[in-house]
C-alpha cells in the first residue's frame, strides 16, 4: 500500500540520517503531519505504530481526536488564534507554535482554568521571512524569560519553519542557527524551561535537519502525499 511504502521510506531516511550524524534513532521523533487529509488515512499510519500526528487548524484538529485512538499524541504546529485556544487546552501533547507573550498568557489562562500544564515550544522565524510567523531570533530570549514566568506552561524547546527550498543544504546553516539558539538559551538555566526540543525539518528538508540536531520532525506530504486545499 502507498502510505504504507511512503512511511517505509521515510524512515529509512530517518536511520540515514542518523546514521551518519552519530545519533540515535529513538532520540528523534517523527510526526506525522496529517492535516487536511482523511481520517482513514490517520488510522493507517497508526496501525504502522506512529502515535504522534501534526494539525494546524483548531477545529479539523478536535474533530480528528473525537474519532481517534486516545493514546494519539496530537501536535499543534499551526498559527494558534487566541480565541481558539481553549479548545485544545488539555488535548494536545504539545503546542508547537507560540511565538508571543499574548498568546502565551491565554494558554496560561485556559490552562489555570482546566489545571493542566501544556507544554509549549516557541516558534522563531530563523529566516525572519515576512510570509511566516515566529519571532525573530534575537527576540526568543526575552520571550522566553517572560513565557517563563507562566505557571501553568512549559517550555520544552523551540520549532522552526525553514524556507522552501529546492535544495534541502540551503536550510543547513538556519537549522545550525536555531539548534545553537537552543544551546545559548539551556546554559541560561532559566526555571521552568528544558530545551529538549528542537522541532525543525519537513518532507523537503529533514535528513539535513536531523544531521543538525532535529528532535522532532514534522513530514505531511512525504508519508500522506500532495494536499489539496480545494476540497
Ligand atoms: C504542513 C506543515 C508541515 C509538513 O509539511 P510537508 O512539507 O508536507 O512535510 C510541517 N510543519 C508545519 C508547521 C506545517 O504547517
Amino acid at each position: 500500500m502507498e502510505l504504507i511504502d511512503n512511511l517505509k521510506n521515510v524512515e529509512e531516511n530517518i536511520a540515514k540520517a542518523c546514521e551518519k550524524a552519530g545519533r540515535n534513532r529513538d532520540e528523534i521523533t517523527l510526526i506525522a503531519v496529517s492535516k487536511t487529509k482523511p481520517v482513514e488515512m490517520l488510522q493507517t499510519i497508526y496501525d504502522q505504530n506512529i502515535r504522534d500526528f501534526g494539525e494546524n487548524k483548531v477545529q479539523e484538529m478536535c474533530d480528528k481526536i473525537e474519532v481517534l485512538p486516545d493514546d494519539i499524541r496530537w501536535h499543534m504546529i499551526g498559527h494558534l488564534q487566541t480565541n481558539k485556544v481553549k479548545y485544545i487546552v488539555g488535548k494536545t501533547a504539545l503546542i508547537h507554535s507560540v511565538d508571543s507573550l499574548h498568546l502565551a498568557k491565554e494558554i496560561e489562562k485556559q490552562a489555570a482554568k482546566k489545571d493542566v500544564t501544556v507544554s509549549i515550544l516557541v516558534e522563531v522565524n530563523i529566516a525572519e521571512e515576512e510570509s511566516k510567523f515566529g519571532i525573530r531570533k534575537e527576540e526568543t530570549m526575552e520571550l522566553i524569560r517572560q513565557i517563563a514566568e507562566l505557571p501553568h506552561l512549559h517550555i520544552e524547546g523551540l520549532m522552526t519553519i525553514a524556507p522552501f527550498v529546492e535544495n534541502p543544504e540551503d536550510n543547513r546553516e538556519y537549522f545550525r542557527q536555531i539548534r545553537q539558539l537552543s544551546v545559548d538559551i539551556k546554559a541560561q538555566n532559566i526555571d521552568n524551561v528544558s530545551m529538549d526540543i528542537l522541532s525543525m525539518g519537513m518532507t523537503g528538508d529533514y535528513m539535513v535537519a536531523i544531521e543538525e540536531g532535529a528532535t522532532m520532525v514534522r513530514v505531511g506530504t512525504g508519508i500522506f502525499g500532495e494536499r489539496n486545499y480545494n476540497i
